[in-house]
């Protein structure tokens, strides 16, 4: 049990949004705001200082913080403390943006990769068992992945494992946003749909396509280059659980039942594939601002047992 708030913030590509939570109250103080009017258009590390400090001075004056736990679109070194590279906002890159963020807040500030957080509150959420290895696949405008080994995330010797996205494809082409080409990416992302709308369903709303033309030959090809991409984890891994989740299979009439049917052909025979303990994420506004808030209390339970 925590006595003071503890604030979540996910930091995404077009928007913002924060929250607080105290013990197991429900979430409160919930905002969601464009990026560009949260952080300024001067330098975004000196935005995000000062959209927290605002919000804090806002909501919870003269109150105690226990933590601001931070969710960002980027990939980020072993110790959490500095970004690496983001690729859809200029100016975060290479910063150490714990230590100046917790110069100006003066509190304990924790970062992590947004997918890894949205992939440990689902497993929390879902109530499934930490044991064994979990696969999180998140199709938004990129492909976010998250993978965890009895509960602790995979992160590597640097700090990016879990770059599903970026597996190359063999003869692939097509620039993708991390520089270089033919990745996941280019195929079975928000960003690939967004093109097949442009050349093959012009008339139709980005929202509708899957209502309109999910019996098409192209958007059959784009679903099973999805499941081709779970496939390669789940045939790598042969996880316990895989959880799947993003703004593409949460748009109205997709395919699901299709995506699995697709999984299952491209998973190795007779195993992983029979029996894929597959789950769907719920999309919710809330989840990255609630897994922000658990990510930074675990962190805050760890610094705590170290001490005792
Ligand atoms: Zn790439």
């Amino acid at each position: 049990m925590r006595e003071n708030y503890t604030i979540g913030v996910d930091i995404g590509g077009t928007y913002v949004r924060i929250g607080a939570q105290k013990n197991d109250d429900p979430l409160t103080g919930f905002e969601k705001i464009l990026r560009e009017s949260a952080l300024g258009d001067t330098s975004p590390i000196e935005g995000i200082g000062a959209f927290i400090s605002d919000y804090l001075e806002k909501n919870f004056p003269r109150l105690n913080i226990d933590a601001v736990g931070i969710g960002f679109p980027s990939t980020l070194s072993k110790d959490r403390r500095t970004i690496y590279h983001t690729p859809n906002i200029e100016g975060l890159d290479n910063s150490p943006i714990s230590d100046i963020l917790e110069q100006k807040i003066k509190t304990p500030i924790f970062l992590e990769k947004d997918v890894n957080i949205l992939f440990k509150w689902d497993i929390y959420n879902k109530r499934l068992p930490e044991k064994g290895i979990g696969l999180g696949i998140y199709f938004g405008t990129g492909i976010g992945n998250a993978i965890t080994i009895n509960g602790e995330l995979l992160i590597g010797r640097d700090g990016i494992a879990g770059e599903l996205g970026h597996v190359p494809v063999i003869g692939g082409s097509g620039m993708c946003g991390c520089g270089n080409s033919g990745c996941f990416e280019c195929y079975a992302s928000g960003r690939r749909l967004v093109e097949l709308r442009e050349s093959y369903f012009g008339d139709t709303e980005i929202r509708d396509l899957f209502s309109e033309h999910r019996d098409s030959t192209i958007l059959k090809e784009f679903v099973e280059a999805m499941a081709c991409v779970v496939a390669t984890e789940i045939n790598i891994f042969n996880p316990h659980f895989i959880i799947l989740g993003g703004g593409i299979v949460n748009m109205k009439d997709f395919p699901r039942k299709l995506l699995d049917e697709y999984i299952y052909n491209h998973s190795r025979h007779p195993v992983p594939s029979g029996g894929l303990p597959l789950y769907y994420s719920d999309d919710s506004d809330r989840n990255g601002v609630l897994g922000s808030i658990y990510m930074a209390r675990g962190k805050l339970n760890v610094a705590d047992n170290t001490r005792s």
